[in-house]
């Protein structure tokens, strides 16, 4: 009976409610029985939110108590007749607007006064278009009433008696879906107690409890339905494998580094070492800043399988990253006996049939590649590790292909993106997280300054001019332009051949997405070698580029990029020993634009610059809430509700602990498989 809930809302049988009002309901977005159960109020009437005139604002849902002076039927340029009402509360006038409703000019009363709900816009006037009304009778009720989102076709008291009937005919097939004891730990409310109070409250008081409860209720949902799926991963995979934990490899190929790591860095190994030692399937994000040192430890942890006689894998999102990752290490590696190759969608012929069959024999201990991987005639003999680097540009799926070739699937995701640990925790809700949060020491200090004016953009290119031929190099980034690869090259081009002319004195080279691989692999090497001072590019150069003796970032049209996006292009300058620099040219009046550069201006520390993010955007804005299912909460505020958000996460656990990754209630697996069946749709 609780499953017929989700069925279709044509299948409801209220009274009086027909087809034209079940399209109304899927007008508005309801679906479902369930959908018309969980549509609850956008606000509620009630005494203490009654506005005066006077202090409403545009884009306001206001609760406007106002006597008549004027009613009259106007026609539109469309020859609709609309009616406008003019009322007054003593501190100003308001006008209420219906269309096509001739007839409200008999029934509204002049002199009489109602009680006007609704959005308020402002034209001439400020004014509410179709606004819920009542006679007001001296006097407002106790009573807190609901009042829900409509549309033209369904009024406010309409839609509020199906409602009403509905929850009257069907609260009795709602089910608890929070286990009895977790509600008693938490004292929450019961499932129907909270939604009648939502529905329906008797005192404010009421509205949030049944809200607290709905929140935790779909977290828990959204968090186990994430988590169970890799509780089961555990489970199946447990002990499947044991490691020699010798680790000879790892440590001469540490020995051979010149430095000592990072406590950070450390930290993190001996995270994922304890998951490897154990046999537990290792599904992890590694998130560091730029320049953290997130490469080296990696790097680590595919030696460690390599000397188990298992192979590795790392993926990167574009070509120049896969060449940069394999010819960093392939001279370390070739020390230790590791062979590394090096497999992209360019390979062809010959050679790649000899990859092909080298990787599956096992001779080629790790490949380095782009998405070219994850095709299906790719075969390894014993994959036990996939690296993939930075993974906002790979999806889930992709993910999950690659490690399906894998004879035990362990997966370690790098990313630059730094993002508050709480909210981490919940975007990448099936993979733990790790958090190198220490640069390697000897970093040098970018400074950072915000280019406005004509005259200090001459300034900034004297500038540069100074540092180039103090012998170091710098990059400008052409303007941001997403519409299409081919007018970003164009507008990389025009901004290339303007340097041409004003530096003619040093070698500059242009980096597109239009150009040919082997060309941009040219520039690249030559910009490495320091036969380019000057690099002009699109922003192919965000992610993972190294040369430590550039310290010059210019980036043009600043204030089209987001925070993430200006962080991850000032990351490729202060690798060095030397002072770099950044700047931003940008002119904008955009109140969100400036606060932007202003944060970039004010630190270099990633995490501060995603809680400043985060800040500045709206919660649906948020990399990577879309595909995990957090952008549609409804009770919850993402970016403000992280104790909630960590609070149902420990209950996720300790539940899929306790029940070996199985959803023990009906009721909570079937809200979980209809929770997800609608995520893969939307
Ligand atoms: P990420 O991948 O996080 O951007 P990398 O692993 O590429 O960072 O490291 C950036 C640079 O810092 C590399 O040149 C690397 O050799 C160096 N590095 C990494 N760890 C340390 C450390 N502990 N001490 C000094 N230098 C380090
Ligand atoms: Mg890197």
């Amino acid at each position: 009976m609780y499953k017929d809930l989700y069925n279709k809302i044509e299948t409801l049988e209220i009274k009086g409610v027909g087809e034209k009002t079940i399209g109304s309901l899927k007008n508005l977005g309801i679906n479902t029985i369930m959908d018309l159960i969980f549509f609850f109020p956008r606000t509620y009437e009630d005494r203490s939110n009654i506005k005066k005139i006077s202090e409403i604002k545009s884009e306001e849902y206001v609760v406007v108590i106002g006597r008549i002076i004027s009613v009259e039927n106007r026609k539109t340029k469309t020859r609709k007749t609309m009616t406008v009402a003019r009322i007054t509360d003593g501190t100003g006038f308001l006008d209420l607007v219906w269309f096509q409703m001739p007839y409200l000019k008999k029934s509204l009363k002049i002199g009489e006064e109602y009680i006007f709900i609704g959005n308020v816009k402002r034209g001439y006037n400020f004014q509410i278009a179709s606004p819920e009304y009542r006679k007001y009778n001296g006097k407002l009720s106790e009573e807190i009433k609901p009042v829900y989102s409509s549309n033209r076709n369904l009024s406010q008291n309409g839609i509020r008696k199906i409602i009403k009937d509905t929850i009257k005919k069907y609260i009795s097939f709602i089910e608890e879906n929070i286990p009895q004891e977790i509600l008693k730990e938490y004292k929450l409310i019961e499932r129907r107690e909270a939604i009648l109070k939502i529905h329906f409250p008797k005192k404010f008081k009421e509205i949030e409890e049944g809200k607290n409860r709905m929140a935790v209720e779909e977290l828990l949902i959204l968090e186990l339905g994430i988590l169970s799926k890799r509780f089961q991963l555990d489970f199946d995979n447990r002990s499947k494998y044991k490691l020699n934990d010798d680790r000879h490899m790892v440590k001469k190929y540490l020995n051979s580094l010149g430095f000592e790591l990072t406590n950070a860095q450390k930290k993190v190994i001996t995270e994922i070492h304890k998951d490897l030692s154990s046999g537990k399937i290792v599904n992890r994000l590694i998130q560091g800043d730029v320049g953290s040192g997130k490469t080296i430890v990696v790097i680590l942890m595919l030696l460690y399988l390599v000397e188990n006689s298992y192979q590795g894998v790392i993926m990167a999102p574009t070509e120049i990253l896969a060449v940069q990752h394999y010819l960093s290490m392939i001279d370390d590696m070739a020390k230790l006996g590791v062979r590394v190759e090096i497999f992209t969608g360019s390979i062809k012929g010959k050679k790649r049939e000899k990859l092909l069959s080298e990787i599956k024999e096992g001779v080629i201990d790790i490949v380095v590649g782009t998405h070219a991987l994850i095709e299906d005639n790719v075969k390894f003999r014993k994959l036990g590790l996939i690296v993939v680097d930075e993974q906002h540009k790979f999806g889930v799926e992709q993910r999950k292909k690659l490690r399906d070739k894998g004879e035990i699937s362990n997966l370690l995701v790098m990313s630059a993106t730094p993002i508050p640990r709480s909210l981490a925790l919940s975007i990448y809700g099936d993979l733990d997280v790790s958090i190198i949060d220490e640069m390697p020491p000897g970093r040098t200090p970018i400074k950072t300054k915000w280019i406005e004016s004509d005259n200090d953009l001459e300034k900034a290119y004297e500038f540069i001019r100074k540092q180039l031929l103090k012998g170091r190099q710098g990059y400008i980034v052409a303007p941001l332009i997403e519409e299409s690869e081919k007018m970003a090259a164009t507008s990389a081009t025009e901004l290339y051949e303007d340097m041409l002319n004003r530096f003619p004195e040093f070698e500059i080279g242009l980096l597109h997405g239009k150009m040919k691989n082997k060309e941009k692999e040219e520039i690249m090497s030559k910009f490495k070698k320091n036969k380019l001072q000057l690099l002009i590019a699109t922003t192919v150069i965000e992610v993972g580029v190294n040369v430590p003796n550039a310290t010059i970032m210019m980036i043009t049209n600043a204030n089209r990029f987001g925070l993430a996006g200006l962080h991850q292009l000032r990351g490729r300058v202060g690798r060095g020993k030397y002072k770099s620099y950044c700047f931003l040219v940008a002119k904008t009046d955009n109140d969100i634009s400036k606060s932007r550069l202003k944060v970039m201006e004010s630190t270099t520390d990633g995490f501060l610059i995603a809680e400043e993010d985060l800040k500045l955007r709206k919660p649906g804005e948020i990399f990577g809430t879309r595909q995990s299912g957090l952008s549609d909460l409804r009770f919850v505020d993402i970016v403000h509700d992280v104790k909630t958000i960590k609070l149902v996460r420990d209950i996720s656990i300790k539940y899929l602990k306790k029940n070996k990754g199985e959803i023990q209630e009906d009721t909570l697996r079937i809200d979980i498989v209809e929770k997800f069946k609608v995520n893969e749709i939307g």
